[in-house]
């Protein structure tokens, strides 16, 4: 049968310094993980719970994956991640095994967080679908609702398609905190080109709030890859000159005219 890949008390280390922009998503997912653990007495004092689900919804390549990585390294927490598709490409019935199993890792890891990627994969509506998809649909609803009596065990899902996904599962208890992670605007693409240029060889010429200016429209993947193919034509020149020099705006025109916007823009 198909392994499933995760990850385990093993989140990558990524901190909510390495994100560019998205405050408010940030702040969101802090209070939901830390108020509860740090302030029990006051939400019991209000008669408040606490969140079990959020959902992160958004265009490819704008840090849904990023975020819930630093999620998982700054609240400490253990982290277990799957990807929607993998537990679907099972055979009949190992999927809603391999659910039941996330939730009881999680579980026993409590307090812990739950993180389905491409949740679409396995979370679209009931309509049109296989009855094994449909299982499997029924199975991670089930578990949702079943750690209402536990504590600790936060659920986090990801997606690009949200008009796929299936309404059951944004119900009040299951994932009902929705946050939107949308295109960077232009002091986030200064954010995140700041992030992405501390780690490289930057000449004096290349004025990064000029950039994110013409950067509008792109994501922050399609943002960190224009910095990676301006490098590489920096690369190229420091190898016919056989010296090193850092890289320019030129290289930055050159790669910014090369990666095409996939997301609508801004
Ligand atoms: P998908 O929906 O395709 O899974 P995603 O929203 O989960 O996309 P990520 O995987 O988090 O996107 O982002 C891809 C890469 O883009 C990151 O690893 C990072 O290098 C870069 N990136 C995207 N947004 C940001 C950001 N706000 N700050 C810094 N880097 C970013």
């Amino acid at each position: 049968p198909t392994v499933m890949r995760e990850v385990y008390l093993e989140p990558p280390k990524i901190r909510w310094t390495d994100i560019g922009g998205q405050a408010e998503v940030k702040q969101s997912l802090r209070e939901a993980v830390e108020w509860p653990l740090k302030h029990p007495d006051i939400m019991a004092e209000l008669g408040i719970t606490a969140t079990k689900g959020l959902l992160l919804y958004g265009p490819p390549g704008c840090s849904k994956t990023l975020t819930a990585q630093a999620l998982a390294t700054e609240s400490g927490l253990n982290f277990i991640a799957v990807k929607g598709a993998e537990i679907l490409n099972m055979y009949v019935g190992e999927s809603e095994r391999a659910v039941r199993e996330v939730f009881r890792k999680a579980r026993i890891a409590s307090p812990s967080i739950v993180f389905f990627d491409e949740i679409d994969a396995i979370g679209s509506t009931r309509e049109g679908k296989q009855n094994s998809g449909v299982n499997v649909l029924t199975t991670l609803l089930n578990e949702m609702d079943g750690i209402e009596m536990l504590r600790g065990v936060i659920v986090l899902a990801a997606t690009n398609k949200p008009e796929l996904l299936d309404p059951a599962l944004m119900r009040p208890g299951r994932l009902d905190t929705i946050l939107y992670v949308g295109p960077p605007d232009r002091v986030a693409r200064e954010d995140i080109l700041r992030i992405k240029m501390n780690k490289m060889k930057i000449a004096g010429d290349v004025d990064t709030k000029e950039l994110a200016e013409w950067m509008e429209g792109y994501s922050g993947a399609e943002i960190v890859s224009i910095c990676d193919k301006a490098g590489h034509g920096a690369m190229k020149d420091c190898l016919r000159d056989g010296k090193i020099s850092p890289i320019a705006k030129s290289h930055f025109e050159f790669a910014l005219a090369r990666v095409e916007r996939q997301i609508t823009p801004t």
